[in-house]
């Protein structure tokens, strides 16, 4: 037992180690990474409280290529997938995770650290199969939230199965995870077989809409003093009417965990400077 405990703690530094690595690596040769995350240093924010809980807004115009994605079955057939390896810049680098998954650096980040971790076979975006995983990866990477968007819940290559990871201390669900949270089933445990359990019993309740292939969810996972900490997002629609209105009424916004879990990104300014807390209010009761 104190074995096992040793080791997974050397694991968790190596990984944390290893990942700090390809960040410095590809900031100092991929313009296109070294460019967006010295944006984000300069990124504008702004904090509301919604219902007394902690929301930001942050203003990143180079998230508008998630945020206005095609994600439609034509689109994407039309495209080539940007999470196949043989598609991706050539400056990319990764660091193969359990012969199944790669763990790259996000060059659009939201987060001061941000990665991508896609399989590395081209999958559905699906996570009943994957779910352990993401907590060895939560485990593993103890200095990141593991978190997941449902094909039709902000995920920008529904074709491909990907997690995403970005640094502690900056989501507020994370900052402050009370099970409150609105609109979010969170648990903790120390346990990863009740950790599933309880994942595959919210799973199996959700209501399945039609012409999907798994209920609307993002989830979001990260390891503290012991514990996985497991918040599920349960989702009604992808958008809000607001993404598709015309005039003064839009507002460009996909939600996604991020924007679930405490932090709304608008790639565009007119959105940053006119979002109000009622808006945030809308959006959450809507999506
Ligand atoms: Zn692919």
């Amino acid at each position: 037992m104190l074995l096992n405990a040793l080791f997974v703690g050397r694991v968790m530094c190596i990984m944390n180690d290893e990942i700090q690595q390809l960040f410095d690596d590809q900031l100092a040769s991929w313009e296109l990474a070294a460019t967006n995350y010295a944006a984000l240093s300069q990124v504008k924010t702004k904090v509301f409280d919604v219902g007394g809980y902690t929301y930001k807004v942050q203003f990143n115009p180079a998230r508008i290529i998630s945020s206005a994605a095609e994600v439609d079955a034509q689109s994407i057939r039309e495209r080539k997938c940007f999470l196949c390896a043989a598609n991706r810049p050539p400056e990319q680098k990764g660091i193969l995770y359990n012969g199944r998954y790669e763990i790259l650096v996000n060059p659009y980040p939201i987060f001061p650290r941000h990665l991508t971790i896609p399989a590395l076979v081209h999958t559905p975006q699906l996570i009943i199969d994957h779910f352990g995983a993401m907590l060895d990866l939560a485990q593993q990477m103890s200095d990141y939230v593991i978190f997941y968007n449902g094909p039709k819940c902000g995920a920008s290559a529904p074709d491909h199965f990907h997690f995403q990871a970005g640094s502690k201390g900056f989501l507020p669900l994370e900052i402050d995870p009370d099970p409150e949270f609105p609109r979010t089933i969170l648990y903790a445990t120390d346990s990863r077989q009740l950790a599933i359990d309880r994942f595959q019993y919210v799973y199996g309740k959700m209501s399945l809409h039609s012409d999907d292939v798994e209920p609307k969810m993002n989830v979001l996972v990260w390891f503290e003093a012991g514990l996985w900490m497991v918040g599920v997002v349960l989702r009604r629609k992808h958008r809000p009417a607001c993404y598709y209105a015309e005039g003064d009424a839009n507002i460009l916004i996909s939600p996604a965990a991020v924007d679930m879990g405490g932090v709304f990104i608008t790639p565009l300014a007119k959105d940053f400077e006119k979002i109000t807390v009622d808006d945030i209010m809308a959006i959450l009761d809507e999506v």
